[in-house]
């Protein structure tokens, strides 16, 4: 096998392996390292979102919203549901087999590409050699013409909270458990926390969380951070916000948290405990001397506009870089970094990045919120639309929130969508697409949506920015 390829991309995630099949679609020789192994020690592609983030935790929100809605909505469909239980080692199973098939698909797509894959670690050597060191401990001194950095994230970790991998642990680790704990307790209310929050509380686990801020979900829209507040209480989390945790005490029982917020000092005690207070960039090992490329006061690789580091020909990608650390993000970096290298146009228009949270409802929304812009000094026009009024969520028995599109009171262009109900993910893309048109809110207006489905509550919030929704009062 050759020790010269034309990109070498180190780390095979989501920013990594789409940037390989995209630099072998355009004609280059290609390696991708990777060094992912799973707890039994087995190599596998897709970084942390295949293996331990976004597809298993999707898996058991998945699994688990079934179960909730089995034992409290069925019945209102006419659907009576005896002996229902929950087999947690069959979801786990079936979560198991779900990321083994998409980790597998990577390597298949390699095949298919002619990508090379390298099962082990990469270290970016001064003039854009590289170190292979093979899980067997073999090295191997490569060369590149282009080499993409794309080594992602890791969990950050909270002083006095250590990981003991077993009552104190990551994510990675929430989604292990092979019991439900009768007590969690997860530290930080963000993506993670309310995710997997609701995996656990779905499944009977007495949950509470414990938010060092003062407001729940400050990225979202106030109004659906608000509604999506009622809908966590309702399912039997207790966040508890302004709380700051000072430290763990692991005894025979579990771990007692002690934590301060406005009211003084409390503890709570957990048989498990989840820290989820953000993840951080991961670079350890990944450059050698006199690289040339820079890290920032943050820990991220320095990148221009077009992902290039402070070295020649070295680029990065994805949660090692700055920027919203999602899958799709770093996705899109690693294509577009694939077409530069082969002297293509590409863009990545960072104002369009969509954001979702898998709860239920779910909450999905792209562009900037109303506090945002009118901070800003903008002067908008705003249009919403709720659920309870589409007849395709009432008929699913999904009526809970809105659908929100804010607009330039001049231009009508639409600066932000804000959805939060059934499928809210899957909906905000064509909100994604309108912006990235620069579209109207009269563009929308002027779309047609099928009848009866949830996108006509993006349609009629279009129409509400005009005051002129049909199916619900324009207030
Ligand atoms: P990673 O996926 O972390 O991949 C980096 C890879 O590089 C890893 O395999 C690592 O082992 C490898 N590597 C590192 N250093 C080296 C080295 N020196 N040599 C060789 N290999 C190396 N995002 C979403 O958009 N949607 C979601 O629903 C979502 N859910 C999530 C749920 C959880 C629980 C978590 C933890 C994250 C979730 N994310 C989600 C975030 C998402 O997983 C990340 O944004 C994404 O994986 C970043 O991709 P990446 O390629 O930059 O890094
Ligand atoms: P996050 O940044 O979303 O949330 C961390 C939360 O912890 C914040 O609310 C923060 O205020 C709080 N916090 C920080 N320090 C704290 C402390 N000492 N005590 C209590 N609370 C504290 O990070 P995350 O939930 O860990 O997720 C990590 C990354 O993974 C995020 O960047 C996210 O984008 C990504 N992710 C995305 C998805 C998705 O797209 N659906 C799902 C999971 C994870």
């Amino acid at each position: 096998m050759s020790d010269s390829f034309d990109v070498i991309v180190i780390g095979g995630g989501p920013g990594g392996y789409p940037a390989a099949i995209r630099a072998a679609q355009n004609g280059l020789t290609v390696a991708c390292i990777d060094a992912w192994r799973n707890r039994d020690g087995s190599p596998a592609f897709g970084g942390t979102c295949l293996n331990a983030g976004c597809i298993p935790s999707k898996a058991l929100l998945e699994s688990t919203e079934l179960y909730h809605r089995a034992r409290h909505e069925f019945a209102a469909h006419g659907l009576q549901v005896a002996g229902l239980a929950a087999d947690l080692a069959t979801m786990q199973q079936r979560k198991a087999n779900i990321v083994r098939q998409s980790t597998q698909g990577i390597l298949a797509l390699f095949t298919a590409a002619g990508v090379t894959p390298l099962q082990g670690r990469g270290r970016l050597l001064a003039g854009r050699q590289v170190e292979f060191t093979g899980h067997d401990g073999a090295q191997r001194l490569l060369q590149a013409r282009h080499v993409v950095l794309a080594s992602g994230s890791a969990p950050t970790p909270l002083p006095g909270v250590p990981f003991d991998g077993a009552r104190i642990v990551d994510s990675w680790g929430a989604l292990e458990f092979s019991e439900v704990p009768r007590r969690l307790c997860v530290i930080g209310a963000g993506v993670i926390g309310l995710e997997l929050g609701s995996v656990w509380r779905r499944l009977g686990a007495e949950t509470v969380v414990l938010e060092a801020l003062d407001q729940l979900l400050p990225m979202a829209d106030g109004q659906a951070a608000k509604e999506a507040a009622r809908h966590f209480k309702r399912l039997g989390l207790d966040i508890r916000l302004g709380a700051k945790v000072t430290a763990a005490d692991a005894g025979a029982d579990g771990v007692t948290l002690r934590y301060t917020d406005g009211n003084g000092e409390h503890s709570v005690g957990a048989d498990r405990v989840v820290v989820a207070i953000g993840r951080r960039p991961y670079t350890e090992g990944l450059l050698g001397a006199d690289t040339g490329v820079r890290l920032d006061a943050r820990g991220c690789i320095e990148v221009d506009e077009h992902c290039h580091t402070t070295a020649a020909e070295v680029w990065a990608v994805g949660d090692c870089v700055r920027g919203p650390m999602l899958a799709h993000k770093a996705r899109e970096e690693g294509v577009a970094v694939a077409d530069r290298i082969a002297g293509r146009y590409a863009e990545v228009n960072y104002r369009t990045i969509p954001g979702v949270i898998y709860t239920a409802p779910e909450i999905a929304w792209v562009g900037q919120t109303e506090e945002q812009l009118r901070a800003a000094g903008r002067t908008l026009k705003t249009g919403s639309f709720p659920f309870a009024a589409s007849g395709r969520a009432r008929a699913m028995a999904a009526p809970a929130g809105f659908c929100k599109i804010i607009a330039d009171a001049g231009s009508d262009e639409i600066l932000g969508v804000h959805v939060i109900g059934p499928l809210a993910g899957e909906l905000i893309a064509e909100a994604v697409l309108a912006m990235e048109y620069s579209a109207s809110s009269e563009d929308l207006q002027r779309t047609i949506h099928a009848h009866p489905t949830l996108a006509e509550a993006l349609h009629e919030a279009a129409l509400a920015v005009d005051k002129r929704a049909i199916d619900a009062l324009n207030r």
